[in-house]
């Protein structure tokens, strides 16, 4: 028989790790509520002609990364390996972007899945926090995401992450751009590997997002994007630049920096990190406005982007992020004849105190062995609930953490005196 174990390149996340996750999405929440985005949750399985159609048939993506399966009526659907197709196609179904001048953002919060070879930083179930904005034109709103990121990576305290942006200008001089390209490159042709062949005539930017070191050469010497935009091109990313300027947010024009995705327009940028190794991209996004027309919608504006959950929180790791705790305030020990309800209701009681964490022993056992699991547990205090106590209407409470003696309280005052202690935010009232 198989082990039953977890398919390579699909991870646990363990009770250890989570709580640099949940730090993660916490503050990339709050950051993205406090700027008006609002959370949208999406299937994991799309029609795989979604995918064909917005991420584009000649991608990594598309022709070799996507988990699709044909289901037991027949329809090829694919695992998604990004959010913004299917985003996308949330918003034209559900009729959000259909009267003129719509304007949304949004985000997420969920797994993409892509068959690619399991590394360090690389996986095949992985999560992103993706934004989207709709219906806004303009550098203002790719500025805000911009600095809605360098916020985040402050926020966490995060430093070793530098912004690179680019802009790959109108579809027009994008595609004046992919003229150029072909030419040049048609030029080495004997030099280029499979990949990039292949690539020449259906998506020669993707051949400057190689990552094969033989082509670096070539690749450094070909045409630069920048020389390939048109004024209202260059007008829309002077303006992106004078923007994160005056929110001191820098960033370094990369002119080789093109996605590899076939629906960029305009900017395209990426935060970019040294202390990952090979996988040095922790968020990336871009501006796409001919995407929702590409799919059925009314022309629309939209920008947006992906933040890779691993690789920020290996950042938060390797920069010494301390975790928030996930211990209990207090664990209630308690022992004796018939005080399974009184202990129970004790707790509950406690629980009522706003943000108290108050865990219950269960299991039984001696006083002895249940105060060795409430140490165990971080908890700064044990209550102690035997049958003398509840006799009398009072508890024990031992601190775990202070070297204090143990304290007699009475029922009635102990939730004011563990709030007077500086458990919880005070306690709820009716
Ligand atoms: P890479 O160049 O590393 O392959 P990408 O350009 O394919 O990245 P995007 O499609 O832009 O990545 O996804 C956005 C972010 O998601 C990336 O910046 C990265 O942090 C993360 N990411 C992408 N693929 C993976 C993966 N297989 N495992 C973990 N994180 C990933
Ligand atoms: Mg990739």
């Amino acid at each position: 028989m198989t082990a039953l174990t977890a398919v390579r390149g699909m991870n646990d996340i363990l009770p250890t790790q989570t709580p640099r996750w949940r730090d993660l999405e916490t503050a990339a929440a709050g950051l993205l509520l406090a700027r008006g985005y609002q959370e949208i949750r999406l299937p994991v399985v799309e029609r795989t002609a979604l995918f064909q159609h917005s991420i584009g048939e000649v991608t990594d993506i598309v022709e070799k990364e996507m988990y699709t399966f044909i289901d037991r009526g027949g329809d090829s659907l694919s695992l998604r390996p990004e959010g913004t197709a299917g985003c996308v196609r949330a918003m034209i179904e559900n009729g959000l972007l259909a009267q003129e001048g719509a304007s949304h953002r949004v985000w997420y919060a969920g797994p993409m899945f892509r068959h690619e070879r399991p590394q360090k930083g690389r996986y095949r179930q992985f999560h992103q926090i993706g934004v989207e904005a709709f219906g806004m034109p303009g550098p203002d709103v790719d500025a805000e995401q911009i600095v809605l990121c360098a916020r985040l990576w402050e926020t966490l305290g995060i430093s070793a992450v530098v912004l690179q942006i680019n802009s790959l200008g109108t579809p027009a001089s994008r595609l004046a751009y992919r003229e150029r390209l072909i030419g040049y490159f048609s030029r080495y042709k004997g030099d280029l590997d499979e990949d990039s062949r292949r690539r020449l005539h259906t998506n020669p930017l993707r051949i400057l997002d190689s990552k094969n070191p033989v082509l670096a050469e070539l690749i450094a010497a070909a045409p630069s994007l920048p020389d390939s935009l048109d004024a209202a091109s260059r007008v829309h990313f002077d303006g992106l630049c004078e923007l994160l300027d005056g929110a001191k947010v820098a960033y370094v024009h990369n002119p080789r920096l093109v996605r590899g995705l076939d629906y960029y327009t305009h900017t395209v940028f990426e935060w970019v990190t040294d202390r990952l190794g090979a996988q040095d991209a922790v968020c990336s996004g871009g501006r796409y406005d001919g995407l929702v027309s590409r799919l059925g919608g009314r022309e629309t504006a939209a920008v947006g982007f992906a933040l890779g959950v691993e690789r920020v929180v290996a950042l938060l790791e390797e920069s010494g992020h301390e975790p928030s705790s996930a211990a209990p305030d207090c664990y209630l020990v308690w022992a004796g004849e018939g005080l399974a309800a009184p202990a129970l209701q004790l707790a509950e009681e406690l629980r009522r105190i706003k943000g108290a964490r108050v865990m219950q022993h269960c299991g039984g056992g001696s006083f002895k062995a249940q105060l060795k699991r409430a140490d165990r547990s971080g908890a700064r205090f044990a209550v102690i609930l035997g049958e003398q106590e509840w006799a009398d209407r009072r508890v024990q409470v031992k601190p775990l953490r202070e070297n204090l003696p143990q304290y007699s309280i009475p029922l009635t005052e102990l939730a004011p005196w563990l709030v007077g202690q500086g458990i919880g935010d005070g306690l709820a009232s009716e």
